[in-house]
């Protein structure tokens, strides 16, 4: 049976880096690594084609080879998976659609002929048989969590590895906190599950055979989320990493508790993490007690950020607003937090309720529910009725956004960020970084209309931190992108 997988494409979103992936040379930030896994589940003896709208078209000839087509993907991606499973079904192709979008049950999955709901090494077994059969059903819903320990090796030969700024490899999923907008804790559980260490160096071993030098992003829902596994982990990955001469940068997701551990902090700067995304939401503390965000309330917000960066890991951060509890000076109080914390990279959304979750089923109750999420909370968009008057949230939603990306002001966040940097990782350094930087000073420095801003920063960067100079590019080339998004995005 000849399977085509499919990965639709991402609209122009925050999280899709699509301003500052052509500085790079490359289409998208990572490879599809759910729709790799499953082809690892499938039988060897079937071909199989992944086609990631992100890098390249799906041609017709691609349906014509098919027998059968997999779609995977999230809530944002729904609109560009309807029109490919139409086309796909136009042909008389069966088409079978699973990953987060159908666990979120989002209306575009109601295209498909069938639906996987849940985690792939839990039910391919049985849809395999049933295909086998001919006797498909129109729903399969997980029984329970898999154990990750049976994840196989994704199928990265299907990949154009060439094509991405960045690999993906998961450790673990689920996390133990609860916090109330968060669909994670409901679709993959509060007990987070982890692959062995041996597992993870498979991995490795496999990116590094396929020739892969640069990032590798550990896409997991909280990193820590199991502080014993990851500990058993970290040694293993620092010994890899020494043996093959740190051929990779490592960056990941994980809850703000990090900066109460100086051992684990120590252990990923060892490892080579650059970066750690962290989901500080909001400085407001009633805010963080009404999303039972109890982890962030724990230490300084400013001082655990703050000793995260002086270990030489950048603090990337999710910000939102419209919590019931927000104050109305809530908007400033977020631009403050995110410059006295210096993150250039701040993710600052609107509070959306997903399907499923605590949130979602408290406002529910209380009638405040207007429409299905679209996935992202940075659209201007809401989905349920707020507190605040609804045009003031939108306005001051607007005004942090416009600020914090105001080339001026980012560009002095990034300067204040790199002399709170301990001494980082050095990243390694490819072919793509050199044609980055020539365009960087070529779009950024020559044509753009924050060239002296940019210049301002980067002459600081020289005399004040030439260490981290190379960083300070990265930072420049990911500004650029906020700055585009930004401004079209406010304009809507
Ligand atoms: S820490 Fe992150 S992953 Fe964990 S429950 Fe909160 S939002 Fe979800």
């Amino acid at each position: 049976m000849k399977v085509l997988l499919v990965y639709p494409e991402f609209p122009d979103t925050f999280w899709s880096f699509k301003h500052a992936l052509p500085f790079q040379g490359k289409r998208s930030a990572y490879p599809p690594l759910g729709l790799l896994t499953v082809s690892a589940l499938l039988p060897s003896s079937w071909p199989k084609r992944l086609v990631d709208l992100n890098v390249r078209s799906l041609k017709d000839s691609d349906l014509a080879w098919a027998d059968v087509v997999f779609f995977s993907g999230m809530m944002v991606q729904g609109p560009s998976m309807k029109a490919q499973i139409a086309r796909a079904k136009q042909r008389g192709l069966r088409t079978i659609v699973g990953g987060p979008i159908a666990s979120a049950q989002d209306p575009a999955i109601a295209e498909a002929d069938h639906v996987v709901e849940g985690e792939a090494e839990e039910m391919i077994p049985g849809l395999v048989a049933d295909l086998e059969r001919g006797e498909v059903k129109p729903h399969y819903v997980r029984s329970e969590l898999p154990d990750l320990k049976r994840v196989p090796l994704p199928d990265l030969h299907l990949a154009s590895l060439r094509r991405y700024s960045a690999m993906a490899v998961q450790f673990s999923r689920g996390c133990p906190f609860t916090c109330e907008f968060c669909d994670i804790i409901e679709i993959y559980g509060r007990r987070p599950r982890t692959k062995a260490p041996e597992q993870i160096l498979a991995e490795f071993d496999q990116l590094y055979r396929f020739g892969w030098r640069g990032p590798v992003f550990l896409v997991d829902d909280n990193f820590i989320g199991n502080k014993k596994c990851v500990k058993l982990l970290l040694p293993r990955l620092v010994e890899w990493m020494r043996d093959h001469k740190f051929p990779f940068s490592l960056f990941t997701e994980a809850s703000l508790n990090l900066a109460e551990d100086p051992e684990l902090l120590r252990m990923m700067r060892e490892a080579h993490f650059t970066r750690v995304f962290l989901g500080i939401e909001t400085p407001v503390a009633e805010s963080l007690k009404e999303t039972t965000k109890f982890q962030n309330l724990r230490m300084d917000l400013l001082e655990s950020v703050r000793l995260i960066q002086a270990h030489g890991i950048e603090v990337m951060a999710g910000f939102i607003v419209g919590f019931d509890s927000d104050p109305p000076d809530v908007f400033q109080r977020q631009i403050q937090f995110i410059r006295e914390a210096a993150i250039p990279l701040s993710m600052v959304g609107l509070l959306t309720a997903l399907p499923n979750t605590q949130l979602w089923r408290r406002l529910k109750a209380e009638g405040r529910l207007i429409k299905q999420s679209l996935g992202s909370n940075t659209l201007l968009d809401l989905n349920f009725i707020p507190k605040m008057d609804a045009e003031e949230l939108l306005a001051g939603y607007r005004r942090i956004m416009q600020t914090i990306y105001s080339p001026r002001e980012y560009f002095e966040r990034a300067s204040a960020f790199l002399s709170q940097l301990g001494e980082a990782a050095r990243a390694p350094i490819v072919f793509s970084d050199m044609m980055a930087v020539v365009r960087s000073l070529w779009r950024q420095g020559l044509r753009s209309n924050y060239r002296k801003e940019y210049w301002k920063f980067l002459a600081q960067t020289l005399q004040q931190h030439r260490q981290h100079l190379g960083k300070a590019i990265t930072l420049a080339i990911m500004g650029h992108h906020f700055f585009e998004l930004t401004a079209s995005d406010m304009e809507n």
